[in-house]
C-alpha cells in the first residue's frame, strides 16, 4: 500500500469524527503533506487522461504526458479558465455520474459556469469543513442556524454537509427577510450563525434592536468583509466571535476557513493544491488550485481569478497549522483596474475607508478620464451629521499612511481624487454594489 492509498484508508475509515481529523492534520509534516499532494495529483492527471474529453484534448494540444505531472510545474503553460468551463460542453468535463451541479454567481458574461459533484463528494468537504469548525471553536452541542441563499448556490450545502459531519443540531432559515430570519431563529437561541456579509449586517442591525442571545460565533462567507463590519457585529454581539470561510463552487466553497489568530485563510492541503500566480514584488497574484479527492468533476490548475498572497506574518498556533494561510482576497484579477494611480483593486479601498464612521459601508470608487490624467471618484453615503470636509482630511491621512506610494503620486499631481457625497441608502439600495468601476473606455467611446 502506498503512502497515498494507506492515508485514504485512514481518512474514509477511522478518521471521520473532526477532533480526529483535526489531531492527524496536527502531526502531519509539511513534507508528508508535499509528498501526499505529488502522489494524488499524479493519480488525478492519469485519471482525468483516461475520463474526460476536455483534459484529453489539452494534454494533446500541450504535449502533456500525464505518468510524468506530479506538480502544477510541470504542466508547462497550461491551466483550466473560467472560459474553459463556460466555452465546452460540461460533458466533456465529467469523468463519473454527476448527483449534483451548482452554478457561480456573478453573471457578467451572460453564461453562468456550472460544477458538477457526487454526494460523497460533498460529504467528504462537510468532514474536512468540520474539522475547520472544531479548529474554531465549535462543538456537537452547538446549535447552528444558517441564512444562505438556495438558488443555485452550493454554500447552503457546503454548511448543510458540514455541519451534519459536526453533528450539530441545524436550523435552516436561508435568504429570507432579516427581520423575520432574526424573530424566527430566536427561538431556537443559535450559539452559531452563518450567512453572507451583507445579510447577517441586516439581521445583526435588527438584533441590536430588538435584543441578542449568547451567540459564540458568526461564521461567514461568500463575500470580503470589511473590519469595520466585523467590529460592529462583533459589539452587538457581545462575546462572539466573526470568522470567514473562502471558497469558490468550484471547490464546492471549502478553498480555505479563517485562522483563529486571524492571520489569514487555511487553504486544504489534503483536498487541493494551491499555489499564486505570477507574483508581483509584494507576493500577490492569481490563486490557482487542482482539486485532489474529486472524481465527477475535477478541476486541474484551475485559475480562481482571485487575487491574493501567501500570508507573511509568521506561524499560528492553531490546530491548522501546518496548511499554508492565504492573505484576505485583494480583489478579482477582472476587478483590478491599471490607472495612474496604480494597480488598484477595491482592497485598496476598502482600506482607505476603512475606520471612517461617517460614511455607509456602501460605497463605490470610479476611475474616470480626468483634466490630464485620471480622476478616482469616490461615492459616498455620509450618515446624518457628519461633516463632509472631515471625511476627505480622514480620508486623507489613511492614504498618506497605508498607501504611501499612492500619495507621493497624488502629491506629484499624476492623478486627482474627486468625492461625492450621497444620502444614505442609495447607492446600493440594498444590493452588492460593483465597488470599482472603470469608465475610461467608456469616455474614448463616446
Ligand atoms: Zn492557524
Amino acid at each position: 500500500m502506498n503512502l497515498d492509498t494507506a492515508f485514504s484508508f485512514l481518512d474514509h475509515h477511522l478518521l471521520r469524527r473532526p477532533e480526529h481529523r483535526l489531531r492527524v492534520a496536527q502531526h502531519l509534516s509539511p513534507a508528508i503533506v508535499h509528498r501526499l499532494q505529488r502522489s494524488k495529483l499524479h493519480h488525478m492527471v492519469k485519471y482525468l487522461n483516461r475520463h474526460s474529453r476536455f483534459y484529453q484534448r489539452k494534454f494533446r494540444e500541450y504535449g502533456i504526458d500525464p505518468r510524468s505531472v506530479h506538480s502544477h510545474a510541470d504542466l508547462g503553460n497550461f491551466f483550466t479558465t473560467a472560459d474553459d468551463l463556460r466555452n465546452n460542453p460540461i460533458e466533456d468535463f465529467l469523468c463519473a455520474r454527476p448527483e449534483f451541479g451548482f452554478e457561480t454567481t456573478g453573471t457578467s458574461m451572460g453564461v453562468n459556469k456550472r460544477v458538477y459533484f457526487s454526494y460523497a463528494e460533498m460529504m467528504e468537504y462537510g468532514r474536512d469543513g468540520a474539522a475547520g469548525l472544531y479548529n474554531l471553536g465549535l462543538r456537537r452541542d452547538d446549535i447552528i442556524a444558517d441564512g444562505f441563499d438556495y438558488s443555485f448556490w452550493n454554500a447552503p450545502f457546503t454548511a448543510f454537509y458540514t455541519i451534519q459531519a459536526m453533528g450539530c443540531f441545524h436550523v435552516i432559515g436561508a435568504f429570507v427577510e432579516p427581520r423575520e430570519f432574526y424573530e424566527r431563529i430566536r427561538v431556537y437561541k443559535p450559539t452559531v450563525i452563518m450567512g453572507v456579509p451583507t445579510h447577517l449586517v441586516r439581521v445583526t442591525e435588527v438584533a441590536e434592536q430588538e435584543g441578542v442571545w449568547p451567540v459564540k460565533v458568526l461564521l461567514l462567507g461568500g463575500e470580503n468583509l470589511s473590519q469595520r463590519t466585523r467590529h460592529y457585529m462583533e459589539s452587538v454581539w457581545t462575546g462572539a466571535k466573526v470568522y470567514l470561510s473562502y471558497g469558490q463552487t468550484e471547490a464546492f466553497g471549502a478553498n480555505g476557513v479563517e485562522c483563529p489568530d486571524r492571520g489569514g485563510y487555511h487553504v486544504s492541503g489534503l483536498s487541493l493544491v494551491s499555489d499564486i500566480h505570477q507574483p508581483d514584488e509584494e507576493g500577490y497574484g492569481e490563486l490557482v488550485y487542482s482539486t485532489l479527492n474529486r472524481t465527477v468533476m475535477p478541476l486541474l490548475r484551475y485559475r480562481s481569478a482571485d487575487i491574493t498572497r501567501w500570508t507573511t506574518d509568521g506561524a499560528c498556533s492553531c490546530g491548522l497549522r501546518v496548511m499554508p494561510r492565504i492573505a484576505k482576497i485583494a480583489g478579482r484579477s477582472d476587478e483590478l483596474i491599471n490607472c495612474s494611480m496604480g494597480n488598484i483593486s477595491p482592497y485598496w479601498f476598502e482600506e482607505m475607508l476603512r475606520d471612517i464612521p461617517a460614511v455607509t459601508d456602501d460605497w463605490q470608487v470610479v476611475v474616470r478620464r480626468g483634466e490630464r490624467d485620471d480622476r478616482i471618484e469616490f461615492n459616498m453615503e455620509l450618515r446624518p451629521g457628519a461633516d463632509a470636509q472631515q471625511v476627505k482630511e480622514q480620508l486623507f491621512r489613511n492614504i498618506q499612511e497605508r498607501f504611501p506610494d499612492c500619495w507621493r503620486y497624488y502629491t506629484k499631481k499624476f492623478f486627482e481624487f474627486d468625492f461625492q457625497f450621497h444620502q444614505p441608502q442609495t447607492l446600493g439600495g440594498g444590493r452588492k454594489l460593483r465597488r470599482l468601476i472603470d469608465a475610461r473606455t467608456q469616455a474614448w467611446n463616446e
